[in-house]
Parts: structure tokens; sequence; C-alpha cells
């Protein structure tokens, strides 16, 4: 399930909105159409809840993107970040750089969820007691 693009949402008044509100087809251009991306991403710098809407939909998984240009950045530009965000590890609990994951699918670029240390420290412990139970 996705959420909505803030250009849908009708906010409580004297709630901060941007000005993409109300202006779905502007916000959600062809992305062929790089004029249309281009128009949509203006619209965002120009926006005073900029910030907000970045964290929020940069805290989003992939599959709750809404889609359409948020935040000044197109939905493949999301997910190149998302991917390249650090994270943090499930074992240890340290939040480490992407490149201290190993990948869990080369294609996709999807990374492990626990860090190369905890993997690496996982190995050598199996490595011992399968040495000592031989
Ligand atoms: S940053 Fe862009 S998508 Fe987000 S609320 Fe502002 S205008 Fe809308
Ligand atoms: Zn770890």
């Amino acid at each position: 399930m996705t959420l909505a693009h803030p250009s849908t949402l009708t906010l409580p008044e004297n709630a901060p909105s941007g000005p993409c509100e109300g202006q779905s087809a502007l916000m959600n251009p062809d992305p062929a159409n790089v004029l249309g991306v281009h128009r949509a991403v203006e619209v965002c710098l120009g926006c005073p809840v900029f910030v907000e809407c970045l964290t929020w939909v940069m805290a989003l998984k992939d599959d709750r993107d809404p889609g359409g240009v948020i935040a000044g950045l197109t939905e493949p530009e999301r997910h190149e970040r998302r991917l390249n965000a650090g994270r943090t590890c499930t074992a240890c609990g340290e939040h480490r750089a992407a490149d201290q994951f190993g990948f869990h699918d080369r294609e996709t670029g999807r990374r492990r969820a626990i860090c190369k240390p905890c993997t690496q420290a996982a190995n050598l412990a199996r490595y011992h007691a399968q040495r000592r139970a031989a």
C-alpha cells in the first residue's frame, strides 16, 4: 500500500502546507517529460515545508513511496538515496554507512540487515565451533 502524495492531502486550516497542494497533475509528471519533472521540482524548491517533507518521504520504505516528485526528488532518485543511506545493524545496533553492509541482492542493490563486522564475527564463531566439534 502506498501513501498519498502531499499534493493530494487536504490539510487542516493553519497547518503548514506546500505549494503542491491540489496540484496533483503537476507533481506527477510523466518521468520521460524532462520539462514536466523540472516544473515539479521547482515547486518543491520554493516550498516552506521542504525539510519536513524531505524527512517524511525519505523515512518511508520504497513500497510505501507515493510516487511523483516529492521534496524535489523523483521516485527513482529517492530509491537511490534510500539504497545509499546508512542504516542501523539489526545485530549490534550500530548506525553504519551503507558500504558497511554486504549486498543481499546485487541486481537491485539491496543490502543485508547485519553489518560486515557482525557477519565476520558470526562466521568466525561458527568456524571455531565447528573445529571444537570435530
Ligand atoms: S516539498 Fe514539494 S512535495 Fe513536499 S510539500 Fe513541498 S511542494 Fe509538496
Ligand atoms: Zn553489526
